[in-house]
């Protein structure tokens, strides 16, 4: 099958997503990403709409870049006037980008309504500014907004559309279902009408509003498309747009299309996580391909099967994104899924004693509501101290907490700490809104100054849940916490009836993970080799 260039559009129309935001930082750092991760084509951004928009493209401009090109974003000259002297056309060429995309109306129902021009005035002004910015040295691509609704009311007049960017010379037309209301039939429909005629490569730029723009974009592929867009996470206004981190490996694994991302696609799960640490969400697990339960299985009778034959079970590799296997815990879990979990720490089989004393640990555990599938960092420090690898990092000798209130002011905790830590006697205290961030921020305050490490540490996720309602305000709660030091994300867990208690084992153990995990074995590997 022919290549098919990859275009991402994460920094433009995955900002329109709810909740999805990005500093200037985050915006150059992302690109370098998706740049390392082999993607063509890099939206940065409308130039014209704000100050933090121009500055990407002026920063881009001494940045360089392995595979992608930046691409700046606006639409068609207004009608009534030339490109050359339009602002939203002229900004394009100011950004100083290589490549360029505009935007124009291909939707006979938009001309009347929006533009309130004459479909004839449409068609000139779609070749007057793909022209304009050809002349000025652009490779220029061409997006048909709402083009299959278009195409649903006059099919002959979206080919016009297509044909007037293309004779201008623009070097891909989009095709895209803005509104995201169209279905893979929709969609081959319109890329079969269109071939055969003599118009630019073509593109497509799908929304999920049907849950269906990655398979859109793979039927676009399938009916002759050669350029594909959406976005990390899948991203974008309303449900979305097609998620990238689905199509790409789609496209190169199951259909064997030739892509620059073919080469990196183990890039593809990080890439995804950095995405989300920068927008600050919590990566959707069940994602296909790049979620943490994409490769997950529930353990019990097959767990056997997974160790041995994991691939029996899986639809790829997941390694090939990036990604990787998990056997999930759980009541059920047998020994072999103890043993498979084991396997870092070394040979031990179903008969050892640690894994028997695991199993009964864990069985007692969950009893007490323990749950350790959503918090294997805590499971990794439970078989940690079976295994004597294990080096507390915080010895409790106690801590206070008081919560006040006065009239209308705001209520505030207290907190002290008395702590033992790598064998010094140590306290913190702090003062927050809310009992949790005292906890945390007293023993950042006690710990810090042996351990500068922890200011990498930042908490991106807490969850409670109250596990036996029925005891009302005595009831157990469970508590969740996602840590991350920005490369890494772990979750561990807390039990207990008292809320500020079960947020203190979950808090230490975060802590106690990475310092068991990364701390120490960093300090083994840097210390000086002793003797010859
Ligand atoms: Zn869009």
């Amino acid at each position: 099958m022919d290549r098919v260039d990859i275009y991402d559009t994460t920094l433009r129309d995955g900002m329109q997503g709810l909740e999805i935001n990005f500093t200037l930082e985050d915006k150059l750092t992302i690109a370098h990403a998706l740049d390392e991760a082999g993607f063509d084509f890099i939206e940065g951004g409308f130039p014209l709409s704000n100050e933090k928009e121009a500055e990407f493209f002026r920063r881009c401009r001494n940045e360089r870049f392995m595979n992608a090109r930046i691409v700046s974003f606006g639409s068609t000259r207004g009608p009534g006037h030339k490109a050359r002297e339009d602002a939203h056309v002229r900004a394009l060429v100011e950004a100083e980008t290589p490549t360029v995309i505009i935007v124009g109306k291909t939707w006979k129902a938009h001309v009347d309504k929006v533009l309130r021009c004459s479909y004839e005035e449409n068609l000139e002004m779609i070749h007057d500014s793909v022209d304009f910015l050809v002349q000025e040295g652009r490779q220029v691509f061409f997006d048909c907004e709402h083009f299959f609704d278009g195409f649903r009311d006059d099919p002959e007049y979206a080919r016009r559309v297509v044909e007037a960017a293309s004779q201008a010379g623009a070097e891909c037309v989009i095709l895209c279902d803005t509104n995201g209301g169209t279905l893979p039939t929709g969609v081959v429909a319109a890329y079969d009408y269109l071939s055969g005629s003599h118009i630019a490569p073509l593109g497509g730029h799908f929304h999920n509003d049907c849950g269906t723009a990655v398979a859109n974009s793979l039927a676009a592929v399938e009916h002759g498309a050669v350029h594909i867009q959406g976005t990390i996470n899948g991203w974008g206004e309303r449900c979305g747009n097609a998620n990238l981190c689905a199509v790409v490996p789609n496209l190169i694994l199951k259909m064997g299309v030739q892509c620059t991302c073919a080469d990196h696609l183990s890039h593809l799960t990080p890439l995804s996580r950095f995405v989300a640490e920068k927008a600050n969400v919590i990566p959707d697990k069940r994602q296909p391909y790049v979620g943490v339960a994409a490769f997950s299985h529930k353990a019990g009778q097959h767990a056997d099967v997974i160790a041995k034959e994991g691939r029996l079970m899986e639809h790829i590799d997941s390694a090939k994104v990036g990604n990787e296997r998990r056997v999930l815990l759980s009541e059920l879990a047998g020994r072999s899924t103890i043993v498979d979990k084991l396997r870092p720490y070394g040979d031990f089989s179903k008969k050892s004693p640690e894994v028997e004393e695991l199993v009964s640990t864990l069985k007692a555990r969950e009893r007490e509501g323990f749950e350790y599938e959503a918090a294997e960092a805590s499971f990794d420090l439970l078989m940690r101290r079976v295994i004597g690898q294990y080096e507390p990092l915080v010895v409790l000798r106690n801590y206070h907490l008081e919560t006040y209130k006065t009239a209308e002011a705001e209520s505030k905790t207290v907190g002290r700490m008395f702590l033992s830590s790598e064998n010094k006697e140590i306290m913190g205290a702090a003062v927050a809104v809310g009992p949790v961030e005292t906890l945390d921020d007293a023993l950042r305050d006690a710990l810090g100054p042996h351990h500068p490490w922890l200011e990498k540490i930042h908490l991106v996720d807490y969850r409670v849940r109250v596990l036996n309602p029925e005891k009302e305000t005595g009831a157990k709660v469970r508590v969740f916490i996602s840590s991350s030091d920005h490369t890494h994300t772990w979750d561990t867990v807390g039990v207990h009836e008292n809320i500020v208690e079960a947020s203190w084992q979950a808090l230490v153990d975060s802590l106690e993970y990475y310092y068991n995990t990364f701390v120490i074995e960093e300090r083994a590997a840097t210390e000086e080799p002793t003797g010859a």
